[in-house]
């Protein structure tokens, strides 16, 4: 296993639309490994493929409070299937966005299918932390950020803090 870098916005590679993968083989295994190995290291709740340079449609999170008890989920091609007409309000962020965040409205609840790990079948019915980051990540897969439900103005003023930031690391 390895740590992937993370993108950081703004960045056009984040805007790349993910394509589903043709098989979970090794090969995706492997990817899916070090995918979880970087958001335990960020540390983060998701994290998405495209985020490591990898335009897949390949998630992974985990939202179980501490890491004595990781609960890890794959997700392999997700496709939302259901919405709940509920919005609920939450403050997000993102690995791509460092120490960035806003109140976004989302759907409380989703019903998402997918691949799992071995490659079987499975629907999963979400609310609450796990359903707002499942939909946060399959916005990465089409290559949106959660900015992009800002205003133009919030989302310019946020992109523009990190850019600032970059430009002091590269002449640190
Ligand atoms: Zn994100």
């Amino acid at each position: 296993m390895a740590i992937l870098s993370i993108i950081t916005a703004p960045d056009r590679r984040l805007k790349v639309k993910s394509q589903p993968v043709e098989a979970v083989d090794e090969k995706i295994r492997g990817i899916l490994d070090d995918m979880l190995e970087t958001m335990y290291q960020a540390p983060g709740i998701g994290l998405s493929a495209v985020q490591v340079g990898i335009p897949k449609c390949l998630i992974t999170v985990d939202v179980s409070p501490d890491d004595e008890d990781n609960a890890p989920l794959y997700l392999v091609n997700p496709k939302i299937v259901a919405f709940s007409d509920e919005m609920e309000s939450y403050n997000e962020g993102c690995l791509s966005l460092p120490d960035q965040f806003a109140d976004l409205d989302r759907p409380g609840e989703v019903t998402v299918e997918y691949l799992d790990y071995d490659a079987q079948p499975q629907q999963l019915r979400a609310d609450g932390l796990l359903s707002r980051c499942i939909q946060h990540e399959m916005d990465h897969l089409k290559g949106r950020l959660f900015v992009d439900h800002l205003s133009a103005v919030k989302r310019g003023m946020i992109l523009r803090k990190l850019e600032k930031i970059r430009r002091q690391k590269v002449s640190a």
